[in-house]
């Protein structure tokens, strides 16, 4: 009842009255409530096992009658990409108000999207020099219907860098794009049940260097032996003059070629970024280590990296939701969609080949 309360104020902030003092003392007393919820709940290891011990009986994909209307889908990730890059949540950085702000929001969605799992959290530690930091997971969980016993891991994190001076850096589509077509795709299979399980990890700490992913990849809620694939979305929201998504991670599966036709679209889904890129002879970009898809890639792991060319207000306090289109946006989660259904049946033994080949 708090849950359902407390989602729809935070889900409204967009037309809350815009004085941020106010929003921040709407969303300090969510989290109050929020930890008192959370301290009622499983774990999602708990559950993870427990549905890991039940019989896995083999049934074909269900698409049962979408009750979503891919617009309504889409208005409520535009929603939920304009919320988490509210000033409210001070850029979210790292071990802040602001990411917990950012956790409340996203825990609230997970059950309103009834991911198992609950309470979400999932506590890290990492090192920076000779300083121990903390950062906190957010893992949700739907069991698949046709190989429950294998796992999709979807990523995108959810901190960003906080804030350049007085400027806060809300980091719209570095990542609450991300993070809000991760939404999108757990709303999907809150309709249709996916052959594999899938697992919705918002990562944390991962503009410090990847230490939630790290962290997840070290300490799994399921072995790595049971994972088919990642999909890491960061950076999905602004293709630029040339309206262009990149898919990285295709190369060296020859299985997924051919992904990049599957739809007539304005956007058009580039296969690129499978190795380190020059940038106007400036700097390089070392792209199969450039976000949370790194870690499952050193351990063995497919992976399906959508995101953008870096653009001039990355990581600046000029990556507001204002500059997305949500016209390039809803066509970006489309894709990502229509590959996130068409992964599912490709057989759990042509993933496993593929492992040694991804590194
Ligand atoms: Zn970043």
């Amino acid at each position: 009842m708090c849950i359902s309360i407390n989602l729809m104020y935070c889900r409204r902030w967009p037309i809350l009255p815009n004085n941020r003092a106010f929003k921040v003392l709407v969303c300090l007393l969510l989290v109050g409530v929020s930890a008192l919820a959370s301290a009622a709940d499983s774990t999602i290891a708990n559950v993870v096992q427990a549905s890991a011990a039940q019989p896995s009986a083999a049934q074909p994909v269900t698409a049962k009658e979408s009750i979503i209307h891919p617009d309504q889908a889409f208005a409520s990730a535009w929603q939920d990409l304009q919320t988490l890059s509210d000033d409210a949540m001070q850029g979210r950085k790292t071990a802040t108000a602001g990411a917990e702000l950012a956790r409340v929001y996203l825990r609230q969605r997970f059950a309103e999207l009834q991911l198992q799992g609950q309470p979400y959290d999932w506590p890290f530690q990492y090192g920076v020099g000779f300083s121990e930091r903390r950062g906190i997971n957010l893992v949700g969980y739907r069991q698949g219907c046709g190989r429950p016993d294998f796992y999709i891991i979807v990523t995108a994190h959810y901190d960003h860098l906080g804030g350049a001076g007085r400027r806060i850096m809300n980091g719209a589509d570095d990542n609450a794009s991300g993070v809000a077509g991760l939404l999108y795709l757990a709303a999907l299979t809150e309709q249709r049940c996916p052959f594999y399980s899938i697992i919705f990890l918002a990562t944390d700490a991962e503009e410090a260097g990847l230490y939630g992913a790290k962290a997840f990849v070290k300490t799994p809620p399921v072995p790595a032996s049971q994972w088919v694939l990642n999909i890491n979305l960061d950076m999905i929201g602004r293709g630029e003059r040339r309206n262009k998504l990149v898919v990285a991670g295709t190369k060296k599966l020859p299985f997924l070629q051919g992904i990049t036709e599957r739809r007539h679209s304005n956007v058009r889904l580039v296969a690129a970024h499978d190795s380190k890129q020059l940038m106007r002879g400036q700097h390089t970009i070392d792209w199969p280590n450039a976000s949370d898809h790194a870690p499952f890639r050193k351990a063995g792991i497919p992976y399906l990296y959508f995101g953008v060319d870096v653009h001039p207000h990355y990581h600046t306090p000029d990556d507001d939701w204002s500059r997305i289109s949500p016209q390039f946006y809803q066509e970006a989660l489309l894709w990502i969609a229509d590959v996130f259904w068409w992964v599912q049946q490709i057989p759990a033994e042509q993933w496993r080949q593929g492992q040694a080949s991804s590194r």
